[in-house]
C-alpha cells in the first residue's frame, strides 16, 4: 500500500460513522476506530494482541481471566465464528444481524449489530476488516412494538394473533399442551341487565382469576369478545380441570363482590400430544376445542367438555 493510500485508509477508518476493527490472522485485534470504543463507552485502550471479547468486555470472558475463544461458550459465538471464517476462507460476510452480550458500565447489556466482514490481503500478510453498525435501539423498539401488537389492550392478556403464534410455536417444538377455549354464558343478558361497564368488569375479573389460578408456564389470552383461551403446558387433564374450577370459583367471587352477580362460563378442551399427533395443525386443534365448547353449551352451559365427554364444575 502506498503512503498516500495508507493515509487515506487511516482517515476513513478513524472518521467512519460505524465501528470498524482490523483483525489479525490469529484473531487478535490489530486496530479499532474511535467509534468502536464509543459504542462500548470505553476509553481508547492498549489494543496490541488483545482479542475482541477481552477488549470490548464480552459478558462471557469479562472478569473470567480467560481469553476470548477459550471458553466453552466461544464455540457457539457467531461473532468469533464469522471473523475466523473470513480469515480462513477469505469469503466476505455481507450485512448479518448478530446480537451479543457485553458488560458496559458494569452492567450486562445485549447489543444488536449489523456486521459485515471481508479479508484484506496485503504484501504476503492478511487481516480482516469488520464493520459494526449498532442497531440496538431499533431492535429494542421493534421488540416493544411486537410486544404491544401481541396484547389485548383492554385486559393486558395476549390477543388472538399472539395466541395462534404461540400454538404454532408449541406444536412445531413438539411440546405437549392442552388448550381450553372458554366462552361466558349468557353474557348478552348480563350486558343488557347490568350495562356494558359491568360487562367489562366481568371480563377483567375473569382475566385476573385466570392469571392468578394458572402456573407461570400457562398462557391466558383473549380469543375474541368474551371468549378466552388458556394454554396449559404439559398439564395432566385432572390438574387442568381443577385449575378451571378454581378460576370459575374466584371469578364468581370477584364478580359477586363487585356487581352482585355470579356469572358462569363454558369450556371446551383439546389436547396436543406431539408423539401421537405430529400431523395435527393448529386450526384443527382450535376446531376441536370449539366443538367441545359447543357441546358444553348445548348440554346446559357452566360445563367443561373434553373428548366429547361433558362434566359440570364442582
Ligand atoms: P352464550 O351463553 O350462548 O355464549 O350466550 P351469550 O349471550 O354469551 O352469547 P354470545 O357469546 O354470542 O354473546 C357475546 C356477547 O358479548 C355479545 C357482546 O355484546 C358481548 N361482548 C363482547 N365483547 C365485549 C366487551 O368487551 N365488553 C362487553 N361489555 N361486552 C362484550
Ligand atoms: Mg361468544
Ligand atoms: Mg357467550
Amino acid at each position: 500500500m502506498s503512503e498516500q493510500s495508507a493515509k487515506m485508509f487511516q482517515a476513513v477508518f478513524e472518521n467512519s460513522p460505524v465501528g470498524l476493527i482490523l483483525v489479525n490472522r490469529d484473531t487478535s485485534i490489530r486496530d479499532a476506530n474511535a467509534y468502536m470504543f464509543n459504542m462500548f463507552n470505553l476509553d481508547q485502550k492498549d489494543i496490541k494482541g488483545r482479542r475482541f471479547g477481552n477488549l470490548f468486555n464480552c459478558s462471557v470472558v469479562s472478569g473470567s481471566g480467560k481469553t476470548c475463544g477459550d471458553c466453552d461458550a466461544c464455540r457457539e459465538c457467531e461473532l468469533r465464528g464469522g471473523m475466523s471464517s473470513v480469515l480462513c476462507s477469505g469469503i466476505s460476510i455481507p450485512d448479518t444481524i448478530i446480537d451479543h452480550k457485553f458488560i458496559i458500565d458494569g452492567q450486562e447489556l445485549k447489543k444488536w449489530f449489523k456486521v459485515s466482514a471481508s479479508r484484506i490481503d496485503n504484501e504476503g500478510d492478511f487481516f480482516a476488516i469488520v464493520s459494526f453498525a449498532d442497531i440496538t435501539i431499533q431492535k429494542e423498539y421493534e421488540e416493544l412494538l411486537n410486544y404491544r401488537l401481541s396484547l389485548d389492550m383492554a385486559t393486558g392478556t395476549i390477543n388472538k394473533y399472539a395466541l395462534m403464534g404461540t400454538l404454532r410455536r408449541l406444536t412445531a417444538a413438539g411440546k405437549e399442551f392442552t388448550v381450553a377455549l372458554i366462552d361466558f354464558d349468557n353474557f348478552k343478558a348480563i350486558n343488557d341487565s347490568y350495562g356494558h361497564i359491568s360487562g367489562d368488569k366481568v371480563i377483567s375479573h375473569f382475566c385476573a382469576a385466570a392469571l392468578a389460578n394458572t402456573r407461570k408456564q400457562d398462557i391466558v389470552g383473549r380469543f375474541g369478545g368474551e371468549e378466552f383461551m388458556i394454554v396449559f403446558q404439559g398439564a395432566a387433564s385432572g390438574m387442568l380441570i381443577k385449575a378451571l374450577e378454581r378460576i370459575s370459583k374466584s371469578f364468581q367471587e370477584a364478580c359477586f363482590r363487585s356487581i352482585g352477580i355470579k356469572p358462569t362460563f363454558s369450556a371446551g378442551l383439546a389436547e396436543f400430544n406431539a408423539a401421537a399427533q405430529a400431523e395435527t395443525d393448529v386450526d384443527s386443534l382450535v376446531g376441536e376445542a370449539d366443538s367441545n365448547l359447543y357441546l358444553s353449551k348445548i348440554r346446559g352451559k357452566n360445563m367443561i367438555t373434553s373428548r366429547g365427554l361433558t362434566m359440570s364444575f364442582d
